[in-house]
């Protein structure tokens, strides 16, 4: 048994066990000891039972002279005891713990922790923790600091410290320190047993702060030591055909004249990037980071056309149907023209011929009936929306296919480079010309009747659209979100704007009766739409120039960002109008910073420091990573963390203890569950 063994393997026990600590993270033993407490109930003060004061917060030790189970007048339970030390005698009460009477005995020698409090005009331990003393053992839950852990039904904090403790103390071989010595001293960090013991069962608070300083550092540092190992995988590897570019030169220019807009600088810097890594035979594997609207797709397509003019097939893969569907369009038209032939596979729309050149897709694509002859080149758009394994399957459908990834996750350079250390970036930090700021404000309740009659005059006045986006009141798209959709739509249309067209847009329709909708909304059928926030991502309709958020303090900033940014894609001037019934002035104050500020790296970096990590990445992140100790906003500890990984990683061979210790995250990395 390691400590990598899984705990369902270990025995019986643990395997009843196992569903419940999923869902804290722990599926090895090594998991338990990276449960990390939030925090420490302070119980070390020891006293004498004659010393005992009311209002504190103590441990007395002695032995139980008896112990009763009493009946309240009210069919409620009371257990008393008295615990009796040289010193005296002490009462102890607990509310409704009949079960104690099969715990606690007299003669027993006990350790208790709790509030000293007046009771019945006596003085009485309240409610404590207790623990029978064993000799040569130490108190675990009381007369100490005691870690307080995450909890989930069944899995009590007390239940996690002994299995701690039990795993601590068995793995002292197992738990060697793979940090060089000389990296360590270097740092001043300490040393990783006593960095577990001391953020487990620490014997000051004082100890916390440096065991959490050396495991914050060990996170940072594995994860860019993870990365560089994938990245020089992947360069050593892995052989990709080299595609041609000189011989296409002419063509792919006839299809930059054909386009009807200039590309931005930074999209031809991008194509430039991409051109080098596809001509190259290490396969390219690079992140295509750019604000919503900045034009991703169309860079995606020169490559997916070069892939053509290679004789190869692409696949481009999207995270909804709504997305596929557009790009489906998009890609059409710009590539039909020239001969490609484009097609589509979806959950509803299911793939007949297989002599497509492009074929565009949802997780769809991932099936196994899905099949490419020659597949050259993957792009996943909204990457993030996807799985490691996922992004896995699709290139295995190809032999080492180049792989081009792309998002609009706002999320700050120094984050990017951590999290995609092992990925080449390429950033569309220019917004095609033309395009103007969207001008956005934080509309108080009071202002709604206003705000209405506006959005009604400018959809009449300048002939354009609006998206009206209805709160979000669960993680993933429920039943009650659509309920509420509908009400509001309902309502809009009743009561608000009886004479515009309204059209409604939500997660539980069919794939059919979406695409008709957004298709209506496309071809201004509808005049407003009113949407649960799956616009959120890719869609695309120029003609909108009016984005209204509910309740938008219960989305991140980069989330709000990403919404504002389906409207401001034509040249209109368009409007972003922010609802919230919140009054809270550090709510209202967060919100305000999208009136000023327009770029989603800098909002990325606010929601950042003023929600934490998990924001950023939204809730449907799967293989996100969570960083337990460490913190992203902790940018000097990226930096240095960052240094030393590049420094150990190009001379890793002499640390073999390192070594095994990244090739087991790797294991795990990889292990499908
Ligand atoms: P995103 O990066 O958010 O995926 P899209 O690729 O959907 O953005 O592009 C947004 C819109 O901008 C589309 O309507 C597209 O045709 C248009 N567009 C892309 N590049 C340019 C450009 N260089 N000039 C003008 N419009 C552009
Ligand atoms: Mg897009």
């Amino acid at each position: 048994m390691s400590l990598q063994t899984r705990i369902d393997e270990i025995s019986r026990v643990y395997k009843a066990y196992s569903r419940r600590l999923e869902k804290l993270g722990i599926k090895t033993l090594e998991d338990f000891l990276y449960h990390i407490p939030f925090r420490y109930e302070n119980y070390s003060l020891i006293s004498p039972i004659a010393n005992v004061q009311e209002g504190e917060i103590v441990t007395v030790k002695g032995t139980v002279t008896t112990f009763q189970n009493q009946y309240t007048r009210s069919r409620k339970t009371i257990q008393k005891a008295v615990i009796s030390d040289s010193t005296g005698n002490l009462e102890v009460i607990w509310f409704n713990q009949p079960y104690l009477s099969r715990v606690i005995h007299e003669g027993e020698s006990l350790s208790l922790s709790g509030k000293v409090k007046f009771f019945a005009r006596k003085i009485v331990l309240e409610s404590p923790e207790y623990e029978i003393v064993l000799e040569n053992q130490p108190t675990l839950h009381t007369g100490r600091l005691v870690p307080i852990y995450s909890e989930t039904r069944g899995v009590s904090s007390k239940w996690l410290r002994r299995q701690v403790f039990k795993i601590l103390s068995d793995s002292k071989g197992d738990l060697v320190d793979y940090l060089p010595e000389t990296v360590r001293k270097k740092l001043n960090l300490e040393e990783l047993q006593n960095a577990l013991w001391n953020v487990h069962f620490p014997e000051t608070i004082d100890l916390v702060d440096s065991a959490r300083e050396r495991l914050g550092f060990d996170e940072l540092l594995l994860v860019q030591l993870a990365s560089l190992s994938r990245k020089s995988k992947w360069e050593n590897q892995l052989k990709a055909v080299p595609f041609e570019i000189s011989n296409f030169k002419q063509k792919i220019e006839e299809f930059w004249e054909q386009l009807p807009f200039e590309l931005t600088g930074a999209q031809k810097k991008a194509v430039g990037d991409i051109f080098k890594d596809l001509a190259s035979s290490k396969p390219m594997n690079r992140l295509l980071e750019g604000d919503v609207g900045s034009g991703k797709t169309v860079v995606s397509a020169i490559a997916m056309y070069l892939a053509h003019l290679n004789g190869y097939q692409s696949t481009l893969m999207a995270p909804t149907e709504i997305l596929a569907n557009q790009h489906f369009r998009t890609i059409s038209n710009l590539l039909t023209p020239l001969k490609v032939k484009v097609d589509l596979a979806t959950g509803s729309k299911k793939l007949k011929k297989d002599d497509f050149n492009i074929l565009i897709g949802t997780h769809a694509l991932l099936n196994k009936k899905v099949q490419f002859n020659k597949l050259g080149l993957v792009v996943i758009d909204e990457q993030q929306r996807f799985g490691v394994e996922q992004r896995a399957i699709i290139r295995e459908k190809g032999k080492s296919p180049h792989l081009l990834t792309m998002t609009a996750t706002p999320i700050p350079r120094t984050v990017a480079l951590t999290l995609y250390g092992d990925l080449d970036l390429s950033f569309l930090d220019e917004m095609p010309k033309g395009r103007q700021i969207i001008k956005t404000w934080l509309v108080p309740d009071t202002k709604r009747a206003d705000a209405y009659a506006w959005i009604e005059k400018q959809i009449k006045d300048t002939k354009s659209q609006a998206f009206i986006i209805c709160p979000f009141i669960e993680e993933s798209e429920s039943m009650q979100t659509v309920r509420a959709a509908t009400k509001e739509y309902e309502y809009l249309k009743n009561e608000v704007f009886p004479t515009l067209n309204l059209g409604l847009l939500h997660g539980k329709l069919k794939s059919k009766e979406k695409d008709t909708v957004l298709n209506d909304f496309k071809e201004k059928k509808h005049d407003i739409l009113i949407a649960t926030p799956v616009v959120e991502v890719g869609i695309d309709i120029p003609n909108a120039t009016i984005m209204v958020i509910e309740a938008s303090e219960r989305f991140g900033l980069a989330q709000l960002h990403q919404l504002r940014g389906r409207v401001g894609r034509g040249n209109k001037q368009s409007y972003c109008l922010l609802f919230t019934e919140s009054k809270n002035p550090q709510t209202t104050n967060r919100l305000k910073s999208l009136e000023i500020t327009h770029v989603g790296a800098e909002l990325a970096e606010l929601d950042l420091r003023l929600r934490g990590p998990g924001d950023i990445y939204g809730t449907a992140q799967h293989g996100a990573l969570q960083l337990k100790i460490a913190s992203f906003s902790d940018f000097p500890l990226i930096e240095k963390t960052r240094k030393e990984a590049e420094e150990l990683f190009s001379r890793i061979s002499n640390f073999p203890l390192l070594q095994k210790k990244l090739n087991s995250l790797q294991l795990k990395q990889v292990s499908p569950d």
